[in-house]
C-alpha cells in the first residue's frame, strides 16, 4: 500500500523506534504516547481494519497477540497492561493499517472516553 503510515515505518521508510519484530509482526514507540509505556503492534501486511480480518489473515492477530505478551514481558509490565485496537470513525482510528496498542505502566481507566 503506497500511501500507507504504517506500510511505510515497516519498510523503514519512516523511522520509528522498534520494540518487537518478527517474520509476522512489528512494534514501535507510539509518537504521542497515552501512558508511561505505549507499543503500537502491527502486521507486516496491509490490513487496513479489523472489519476486513477474515480466515485468510486472521493468523496475523494471533501473532500480534503473541507479540504482545513477549513485548510486556520484556518490558517488565508485571503489573499489567492494556491491549487496544481502534476501529474506524467512531472507534477513533486515524491509521488505516490495522494495528494494536500496548498501553502500561500507569492505571488506566475504564471504561474509556
Ligand atoms: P489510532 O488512532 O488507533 O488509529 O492510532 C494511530 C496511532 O499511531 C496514534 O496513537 C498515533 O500517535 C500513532 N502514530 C501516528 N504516526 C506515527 C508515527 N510516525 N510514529 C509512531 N506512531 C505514530
Ligand atoms: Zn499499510
Amino acid at each position: 500500500m503506497e500511501d500507507c503510515l504504517f506500510c511505510k515505518i515497516i519498510k523503514g521508510e519512516i523511522p520509528s523506534t522498534k520494540i518487537y519484530e518478527d517474520e509476522f509482526v512489528y512494534a514501535f514507540a507510539d509518537i504521542a504516547p497515552q501512558a508511561p509505556f505505549h507499543a503500537v503492534i502491527v502486521p507486516k501486511r496491509h490490513i487496513s481494519a479489523t472489519t476486513e480480518i477474515t480466515a485468510e489473515n486472521s493468523h496475523y492477530v494471533a501473532k500480534i497477540f503473541e507479540a504482545a505478551a513477549k513485548i510486556a514481558e520484556e518490558n517488565q509490565l508485571t503489573n499489567g497492561f492494556r491491549v487496544v485496537n481502534n476501529c474506524g470513525e467512531d472507534g477513533g482510528q486515524t491509521v488505516g493499517h490495522l494495528h494494536f496498542h500496548l498501553l502500561g505502566g500507569r492505571l488506566l481507566a475504564w471504561p474509556p472516553g
